[in-house]
């Protein structure tokens, strides 16, 4: 165990550092963080350390692990070789292993297969012919996918009947020899996710799960209470366990799932860090989910994990900035609901899409929150929008 005072390493500088940091200093840990942007990254400012330089400079992540009592990433692209580094100094959670199989989909798909986990049948594709096989296979519309480095629909191609194969490769490849995973396409009603947490004593506890509704596949808007049957909730919780104990997680890992059209919950992605629709813990629950990480990293008792009240969580995209990337909303709309929380992420500069902070809103039940968020959503313009 390793208690508060404790020096704490974090692998990426992004916003989910920067909450991890700000919930475990006000534990008492001290933080230091790696990023190839460093001071420059939204984690930095609230870190004591901050070691700037790429993933593959060994001699610059040897200086960030020395010294550290205990380390976590947070995201799953980290190179695993950076990770080892680190291991030599001291022990990073989640472990490895289980960062292996959630940054490449191929192993992730076949681990949730060979465990016996619900997920859209798939086949792994190197070719066009490959690929046309596939298409016959899983019928259409389908999905390719990159093995690894994807994020947010990044790299995803949506193959629908009209489509030749030879020129979905194509386009989806670039030219550039390339593995994907073809996936078959989940009719759902909802997404949602459960994020879980495991301490080094394997004692294991689950957020509520959340309610997500994406749009241009970012997470746009999450609600929690989820508003599905207790079957449902019951079923993706003890799915996200299950997996949470077959992977052998230290730390949180979230899941990502379908609900589709006929019932059926579908695993759909892993995260062994926290997740993006966990951000209305930090306002709405007993632990955060950044807290919670903390918790488990360092192998402490977790915290509870009640949802004080009815919450929902808007994603801000840089859409909402200056056509130049550099001027904010005004947050006034926001500010001046009593039931709202804004967070910002202190990056420099905004583009369309990029995460630049969350606002949440709590309320007697979750509709009403709903109402509210949304309200509060279009009430938010670019500074430079024609009223
Ligand atoms: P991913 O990057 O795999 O999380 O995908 C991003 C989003 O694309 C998901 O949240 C879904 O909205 C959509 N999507 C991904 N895979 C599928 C699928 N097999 N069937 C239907 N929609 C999908």
């Amino acid at each position: 165990m390793f208690p508060p005072g404790s020096l704490l390493g974090l692998l990426g500088g992004g916003q989910l550092a920067r909450m991890t940091a700000l919930a475990a200093r006000r534990m008492g840990y001290r933080l230091r963080v790696f990023d190839p942007t460093g001071v420059d990254s939204p984690a930095a400012p609230v870190c004591e350390g901050v070691v700037g330089a790429k993933y593959d400079d060994a001699a610059a992540l040897e200086e960030f692990a020395r010294g550290l009592d205990v380390a976590t990433y947070e995201f799953e692209n980290i190179p695993l070789a950076a990770l080892q580094i680190v291991e030599r100094f001291c022990p990073v959670h989640p472990r490895w292993s289980a960062l292996e199989v959630c940054q490449d989909r191929e192993r992730e798909k076949t681990f949730l297969h060979t465990h016996g986990f619900p997920h859209a049948p798939f086949r792994v594709v190197t070719t066009p012919a490959e690929l046309a096989d596939a298409v016959v296979a899983l019928g259409t519309p389908c999905v390719l996918k990159t093995t690894g480095g994807g994020y947010d629909g990044k790299g995803q191609l949506k193959i629908t009947a009209g489509l030749d194969p030879a020129e979905a490769w194509a386009q989806w490849s670039g030219g550039q020899p390339r593995r994907g995973v073809l996936e078959a396409w989940v009719d759902f009603d909802a997404e949602l996710s459960v994020v879980c947490a495991r301490n080094g004593r394997g004692e294991l506890r689950a957020f509520p799960a959340f309610e997500n509704i994406h749009t241009r596949h970012i997470l746009d808007v999450t609600i929690c209470p989820a508003r599905f049957s207790p079957e449902v909730l019951r079923e993706a919780e003890e799915i996200a366990r299950a997996i949470t104990e077959a992977l052998d997680v230290q730390g949180l890992l979230a899941v990502e799932m379908f609900l589709a059209r006929d019932g059926r919950v579908v695993v759909n992605e892993l995260a062994p860090r926290p997740h993006n629709s966990g951000h209305l813990t930090f306002d709405a629950s007993l632990t955060s989910q950044f807290e919670q990480h903390a918790r488990a990293v360092c192998d402490l008792p977790l915290g509870g994990v009640d949802l004080l009240r009815p919450a929902v969580m808007v994603n801000l995209l840089g859409d909402l900035w200056s056509a130049d990337g550099l001027r904010a909303p005004d947050w006034t709309p926001v500010l001046a609901e009593p039931a709202a929380k804004l967070h910002l992420y202190g990056k420099t500069r905004a583009k369309p899409g990029r995460k630049m902070g969350h606002f949440c809103v709590l309320a007697p039940t979750a509709e009403e929150a709903l109402a509210r968020a949304l309200a509060l959503k279009a009430a938010l313009q670019p500074p430079d929008a024609r009223k």
